[in-house]
Formats: C-alpha cells, sequence, structure tokens
C-alpha cells in the first residue's frame, strides 16, 4: 500500500476512457488499497483510477472520510444501472484543486460492478452518495466538473486552473 501522487488537470491522463479491468486479481486488489489509502490522506470522498495515473475502470467511494468502513465502496467496472430525480449541489474534485462548482446530477442511482472478490455487486446511492458515484464514474470516461458548467464559466477555470499548474509551487 502506498499513498500516490494525485494527478492533476491537465494531465492528459484524466481526459482518456479507461478500459475495463480485464481481472480482478492482486495487481487491481493492491491499486485498490493504494487508491483508498490515498483517498483517505488527501482526504477526499472519492477517487477514480485514473486521477493516480491508471487508466482502468475503478473507483474508491468513502463519504465518511475513513471514519466508518461500512461506507467505503470499492467498484470495479463500475455501470450506471439506473437513475432518476435531479439535485444541484456544489462539487470538488481531487484534480482540480480550488474549484467548488454546481453541478446537476441524478438523485438517485443504482450501480452495478464487481467487488475485490470478482463478485457481481449491485449499489444503490441517493443524494450525496449518488452525486459521488456519479462524479467518479465521469472520471472513467474522462470527463470532469468542468464539463458540466457552462462555455464561460468553463474557459474562465481552465485559464485559471492552466496557470496554477504552471506556476512554481
Ligand atoms: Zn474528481
Amino acid at each position: 500500500m502506498a499513498i500516490l501522487p494525485i494527478r492533476l488537470y491537465p494531465d492528459p491522463i484524466l481526459r482518456k476512457r479507461c478500459k475495463p479491468a480485464g481481472k480482478v486479481d492482486d495487481a487491481l486488489r493492491g491499486l485498490a488499497r493504494s487508491m483508498v489509502e490515498t483517498l483517505h490522506g488527501a482526504p477526499g470522498a472519492g477517487l477514480a483510477a485514473p486521477q493516480v495515473g491508471e487508466a482502468v475502470r475503478l473507483i474508491v467511494v468513502d463519504l465518511s472520510l475513513g471514519q466508518d468502513p461500512a461506507q467505503l465502496h470499492v467498484l470495479v467496472n463500475p455501470e450506471l444501472a439506473a437513475a432518476e430525480g435531479e439535485q444541484m449541489e456544489e462539487e470538488g474534485c481531487l484534480s482540480l484543486p480550488g474549484v467548488h462548482e454546481k453541478v446537476r446530477r441524478s438523485m438517485r442511482v443504482r450501480v452495478r460492478a464487481l467487488n475485490l472478490r470478482g463478485e457481481e455487486i449491485r449499489l444503490d446511492g441517493a443524494g450525496a452518495l449518488a452525486r459521488v458515484l456519479q462524479h467518479e464514474m465521469d472520471h472513467l470516461e474522462g470527463k470532469l466538473i468542468l464539463d458540466h458548467l457552462g462555455r464561460l464559466k468553463r474557459d474562465a477555470l481552465k485559464k485559471l486552473l492552466k496557470k496554477q499548474g504552471r506556476a512554481p509551487s
């Protein structure tokens, strides 16, 4: 296990459509464990594999920020099986430091995925959990919060982020 560096916009890997995980093996389990550690270290509510440099369909979600193991979800090859309702809440992203924008999402979702034993699972989420699930699954398509915003706001934020990325830290 290791805390992995989090890729920041405009790193091109954040724009890749990720490949399905072929099989749930020790390498994938190791990546998942490191992602959980990275998520809890950040801390954040969700992390997708491309954010740590792996273009594979794997996400980790934990709204308790490491406080409640029951709220930790590791999802391999997650797929949206159903979505309904609507919500509009502010979101941030570990790859977009400083960006907090309201994003329209479904209020309830059902996600199908594999767990780390390779078993099919189903996860129903509402409210914040639904939002984080949709946010992380967006990452697997190379999609970011920015893509949900109007063009003017998106262009202004992109410019700001690129400037931040060039600035010495
Ligand atoms: Zn994100």
